[in-house]
């Protein structure tokens, strides 16, 4: 049985260190905030190049946060890419304001930059360009398009924790980055976790405002807050785990290589990458027209994989009441009906990863 990812595996690549966090949390009795939040903070902003990190209680949360801060609300329309995960667009309407859905590139599903000038109105605030599967988008154009119309970027880094743009880390470019240290995301805790990133000094008070009910000081709220704190023991595990994860991505980087190599071939669609971004390889997605029949063979064979996503957001249930339809964002809904991950973890071996490209060989050439 190969499974996507293996959690355990990594745990126990490094359990010592892993415990020790645990027990000296344990010990130090700060559970909320307190001195391991903020030197994992002061790890992440060092990390990214950025002045500061704000640590949050999950990815959603850092978008939200995010568009609190930079008072995105009720009558706002926000830019968003037609193939992520649903917190994108979800995070925008849960503030209030309308995701404005544009088609992806079909090789890349970054957003298409060609087509998000003509979706720009009098209401768009901002643009969210998702590093989605760990490929970052194209942030030169983005940020130039963001400047000549006067718009925020809030970067979703959730999938690409230390990819790179053109040598400068992924997260470091908009106004705001966001990060998700969900457990499978290529640094993740034992539980949810997440954090804002921004070189701007009053949007880092707002958010660290935002994040503990619009305190600036304990118990005297100055806007509408949230509860959205992260641990102390998923700092202590993350402190832990950071100086890993360039290494990891780097053991990504290369089974995703030798994924491609030996794949294409075959004539399998492989994911693409470009000259001028460093992928770090969140999700190894394939395509193929035959999906569903492939993830069944798959399955029979022991083998899991997954779809990353089904269903593009626009034709969501939530977004309905904005009148998307089916046909709106060609590329993105096919994507949803040919896309799958295939498993990828640092720790994955080559017999594994043998054994799944046999399989996917098996398929084709049936
Ligand atoms: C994981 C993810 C999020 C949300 O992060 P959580 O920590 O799960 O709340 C947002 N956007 C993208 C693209 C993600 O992959």
């Amino acid at each position: 049985m190969i499974s996507l990812v293996d959690l355990t595996a990594q745990y126990h690549s490094i359990k010592k260190e892993i415990d020790e966090a645990v027990l000296s949390t344990l010990e130090s009795g700060h559970f909320i905030l307190g001195p391991q939040v903020a030197r994992f903070e002061e790890s992440i902003a060092a990390y990214l190049g950025v002045k500061h990190a704000i640590g949050l209680a999950s990815g959603t949360d850092a978008l939200v946060i995010a568009l609190r801060a930079l008072n995105i609300g009720e009558g706002d329309e926000v830019i968003i890419p037609a193939y992520t995960f649903f917190a994108t667009a979800g995070t925008v309407m849960s503030v209030g304001a309308k995701p404005v859905i544009v088609d992806v590139d079909p090789q890349s599903y970054q957003i298409d930059v060609s087509k998000i000038e003509a979706a720009i109105t009098p209401k768009t605030k901002a643009i969210i360009p998702v590093h989605l599967y760990g490929l970052p988008a194209e942030m030169n154009p983005i940020l130039e398009i963001a400047r000549r119309h006067g718009l925020k970027v809030i970067e979703d880094n959730a999938q690409g924790f230390g990819a790179e743009y053109l040598g400068k880390k992924t997260g470091s470019f908009g106004d705001i980055g966001c990060l998700s240290f969900f457990p499978t995301k290529n640094l993740g805790a034992y539980g949810d976790g997440g954090a804002v990133v921004t070189n701007d000094p009053s949007l880092a008070e707002q958010m660290r405002m935002l994040r503990a009910h619009g305190w600036k000081k304990k118990y005297y709220s100055e806007m509408v807050g949230y509860n959205s704190r992260l641990d102390a023991m998923q700092a202590a595990i993350l402190q832990a785990k950071l100086p890993y994860l360039d290494g990891w991505n780097e053991k990504r980087r290369e089974l995703s290589q030798r994924y491609t190599e030996h794949l294409a071939p075959l004539g399998v669609v492989t994911p693409v990458e470009r000259e001028w971004a460093k992928h770090v390889y969140h999700l190894y997605v394939i395509r193929s027209p035959k999906r569903d029949e492939l993830q069944a063979f798959l399955k029979q064979k022991g083998i899991a994989s997954e779809v990353y996503y089904p269903i593009p957001p626009h034709l969501s249930v939530p977004c309905k009441k904005f009148g998307y339809k089916e046909g709106d964002c060609p590329h993105a809904e096919k994507a949803a009906l040919e896309t799958l991950a295939l498993p990828l973890y640092p720790e994955m071996s080559l017999d594994q990863q043998d054994e799944v490209i046999a399989a996917v060989r098996e398929f084709v050439s049936k």
